[in-house]
């Protein structure tokens, strides 16, 4: 584990540990996870439970970690929240909440830029500076989970699809799940967690081992390895026919349908021709198609695929019987594009 920066980097079974060499029982940790976990609170002093001295200790060795809310912004039709965090080092990271009927999804970020270099998206755009910590994960998270209980609201879904490429972060992005699936503190269900990936195909695999109910998206955006190539440059290094054998692993493992997602760039990887090429790619496979149209960013030239050639596309993965959705971006009022508003804030867009 990397150096402790905050009591969110923890996981029950540590925080035990750090307890009983406090030289206090151990049943304390359970009460400082509930306090964390279940009532969100932000500092020692309203663990009302635990002896003074516990409290004092606890302050000085595991601080609540404290990023600054740059920008706050809610989208105009009130669903999408958006938040930029500045970390203590300077850096930022995005996390963005999505209201949608009864659900509450928030969209997580597990780096601060990315080295997968994807020529369309903003935080690709900016190149990789660093991995986040356990604790930033997971603060992102009870940052909005305090927010949404004061009226009585909670965290639903969670869609690690912020800035950064999760299975490069690997480590740091299963204890955070780890500790917010934790069946005694915040308890979220694995299926209601999805990481989505460029598809770094051994990390797929080793996903795929944990054993865990988690969802899984690849970001496919074409069938085609020439095509693939010129959006995501990490394709060179795995093509789609291993992307596609470690993603048959994830199915066989878990029983799991995967989630496979396509920015729809006019005339780039849009066409009916693109839409036959993936539908025999993915024929018969237990999975499901995400279509979007992509957000515009400032480094990249393509342009967004109308409504009906989106149509036009699914018309086409319907015939081979591959399952799609279209999914339009919401909260593109407030950048709620992955890494946009972060460009926005820091370049001034
Ligand atoms: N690194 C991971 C998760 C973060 S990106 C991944 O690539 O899957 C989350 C999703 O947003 C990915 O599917 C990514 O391709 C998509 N995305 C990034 N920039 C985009 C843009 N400008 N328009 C539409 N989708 C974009
Ligand atoms: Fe990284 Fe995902 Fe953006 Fe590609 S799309 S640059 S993998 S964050």
């Amino acid at each position: 584990m990397d150096e402790i920066q905050s009591v969110y980097d923890l996981s029950l079974d540590e925080l035990t540990r750090l307890v009983i060499d406090l030289g206090e029982p151990s049943f304390r940790s359970v009460q400082i996870w509930q306090w964390l976990y279940q009532h969100y609170v932000t500092d020692y002093l309203s663990m009302t439970n635990l002896p003074s001295s516990l409290r004092d200790s606890l302050k000085d060795i595991l601080p609540f970690p404290e990023p600054e809310v740059v920008t706050f912004q809610r989208s105009s039709d009130e669903h999408t929240e958006k938040v930029l965090f500045k970390l203590p080092d300077g850096n930022y990271i995005e996390a963005v909440l999505m209201r949608y009927k009864k659900r509450r999804t928030l969209c997580i970020s597990t780096q601060a830029g990315c080295a997968m270099g994807c020529v369309f998206c903003a935080t690709g755009q900016m190149g990789f500076v660093r991995n986040l910590s356990v604790g930033e994960i997971v603060h992102q998270v009870l940052y909005f989970a305090g927010r949404l209980s004061e009226v009585g609201d909670r965290v639903t879904n969670i869609v690690v699809m912020g800035m950064g490429e999760p299975l490069h972060n690997y480590d740091n992005t299963l204890a955070a799940v780890n500790i917010l699936t934790d069946p005694k503190g915040f308890d979220l269900g694995a299926r209601k967690i999805t990481i989505s990936t460029v598809g770094l195909v051994p990390a797929i695999r080793r996903f795929a081992d944990e054993g865990r109910q988690l969802r899984l998206a690849i970001s496919l955006h074409a069938a085609s390895d020439a095509e693939r190539n010129k959006l995501i440059p990490i394709g060179k290094r795995w093509p789609i026919a291993e992307l596609m054998e470690a993603a048959r692993y994830y199915i066989l493992k878990t029983g799991r349908r995967i989630t496979f997602e396509l920015a729809l760039i006019n005339e780039e990887n849009d066409t009916p021709e693109h839409a036959q090429r993936l539908g025999s790619l993915l024929q018969g496979m237990l999975c499901h198609v995400n279509l979007i149209p992509l957000n515009p960013t400032r480094e990249y030239g393509g342009q967004p695929s109308s409504i009906s050639r989106v149509a036009a596309f699914q018309r086409e993965l319907d015939r081979f019987g591959v399952s799609s959705t279209v999914r339009v971006r919401r909260g593109i009022d407030i950048q709620a594009g992955c890494g946009q508003l972060r460009d926005r804030v820091v370049r001034g867009k």
